[in-house]
């Protein structure tokens, strides 16, 4: 056993942990958990615990069902919600393994992201992540079943009382804490019942594996309240959606921020520049794996903070990408406002690395910023400034990831082809069902 293995056996034993939840993601990023009783922590990091994968969202097929998982003892975290005197159970994340060939299983999305990580070091460099992650906490009607009926009027930064679910945001922020997690700050968002919880920046593959806790967590401590946490990127029309704001950089093997360029006009160096343009460049493609839902094209419109236009800006909010100010040369990054919290963090991250490292490996030039409001630009200033604009639904993004061949190929041989299945039907069957909105507007007037 490593020594972080042997540690994670030392608070099995010091905490009273029973159960030991391993955890992985499927592909539409879902944490899937097996349970196993403690005792079997050392077995699990020397054998491996098998199970079936056969149903598990996307991962094999029948006849090639068993995997095995692999807990990676740095992601060892008590529950604090089910923690008494004694007894506990703690979770490990896990890599999956395929049985037949002993070799990591293509569709575990932590591998894909891996990959991407891989890539990046081969290239010299390590992928830092920061996520904002919004959502909204609704109350539960008598059957408790969720609604969308929120207890508080608040809004952008308010404070108690307007801010009811203050309280429940304090018990979530320490949940968090327990888990490990160091929490930078937290706020009222715009829309009523809306919250965002920020925690610091991480290496890639620890910000994606602590978005599936942190979505775990604030679901659980908001039941324990009575209250529905959810990521649902819009849940009510015509006021602000959940985004999952990601800001990214890239650092050198001698530790220095590779984005930062004091002599540039934004800060940000030739190496920030290219992977701004790659983001730019594969941002349809991209959009399909960070806006996977049908749901998500309801927040991609005008007029609610939620990109729309494929351009980049050192000022205004509505770009897909901006450069936030940074107070320090180690903070400078840039920053993908598209991302929406249903996403798997795996992949959405790994995407826009790969597209990032493509602007790079291709010299690619950057365009200009856009610094005014882009939602009030019309379709000839558009063509003008050559802004294009993201997907307008599911289904024109997983064209358009099909089509791009080097953000589809990023995906694997397993992923990309179940992911893209997955959404198409996902798509018809949303194409195919009449709506209240259409019963609403056509039911008396035809
Ligand atoms: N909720 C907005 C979105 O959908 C973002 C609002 C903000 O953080 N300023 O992206
Ligand atoms: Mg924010
Ligand atoms: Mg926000
Ligand atoms: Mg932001």
């Amino acid at each position: 056993l490593t020594s972080a293995e042997e540690s994670v056996l030392e608070k099995i034993e010091s905490e009273d942990v029973d159960f030991l939840r391993l955890q992985f993601t499927d592909i539409l990023g879902t944490v899937k958990n097996v349970s196993v009783p403690a005792r079997q922590a050392e077995k699990a990091f020397t054998e491996g615990i098998y199970f079936d994968g056969s149903s598990i969202e996307g991962f094999v097929r029948i006849q090639e069902s068993d995997m095995r998982l692999k807990p990676d003892p740095e992601t060892f975290a008590i529950l604090p919600w089910r923690n008494n005197e004694d007894s506990a159970a703690a979770r490990m994340i896990c890599d999956v393994y395929d049985t037949s060939t002993g070799e990591p299983f293509e569709g575990d999305p932590r591998y894909v992201l891996k990959n991407a990580l891989e890539r990046a070091k081969e290239m010299g460099y390590t992928v830092n992540a920061a996520p904002e992650p919004e959502f909204f906490l609704f109350e539960e009607d008598e059957d408790g079943r969720a609604t969308t009926e929120t207890g508080d009027h608040g809004g952008y930064f308010d404070l108690a009382p307007k801010d009811l679910a203050s309280d429940v945001r304090r018990d979530i922020i320490y949940g968090l804490e327990d888990m490990g997690f160091e929490i930078e700050a937290s706020h009222h968002e715009v829309a009523r019942g809306q919250h965002e919880i920020n925690f610091e920046y991480d290496d890639a593959l620890t910000t994606a594996d602590n978005v599936g806790t942190f979505r775990t967590v604030v679901r659980a401590i908001a039941a324990q309240h009575d209250l529905h946490a959810t990521f649902m990127p819009k849940p009510i029309p015509k006021i602000n959606g959940s985004g999952m704001h990601t800001h990214l950089s890239l650092f050198t093997e001698d530790g220095e921020n590779a984005f930062h360029d004091e002599d540039d006009e934004f800060d940000l160096s030739d190496t920030a520049h290219s992977f701004l343009a790659g983001v730019l460049e594969h941002a349809p493609a991209i959009t399909a794996v960070a806006n996977p839902t049908v749901n998500s094209y309801k927040r991609l419109v005008p007029g609610y903070e939620a990109p729309v236009y494929v351009a980049w800006s050192d000022r205004n909010r509505s770009a897909l990408i901006r450069k936030p100010a940074a107070r320090v040369p180690a903070a400078s990054r840039v920053e993908l406002r598209s991302p929406d919290p249903s996403c798997n963090p795996y992949l959405a991250i790994a995407v826009m690395i790969h597209a990032g490292l493509n602007g790079i490996e291709n010299d690619l030039e950057c365009p200009d910023p856009v610094r005014e409001n882009i939602y009030e630009f019309d379709e000839q200033k558009r063509e003008e400034y050559g802004i294009d604009t993201l997907p307008s639904n599911l289904g024109e993004a997983v064209d358009a990831l099909e089509e791009d061949e080097a953000i589809y190929s990023a995906l694997g041989e397993h992923v990309g082809p179940k992911f893209v299945e997955a959404k198409r039907q996902e798509f018809e069957e949303y194409l195919i069902d009449v709506s209240q909105w259409e019963l609403d507007r056509y039911l008396e007037t035809f």
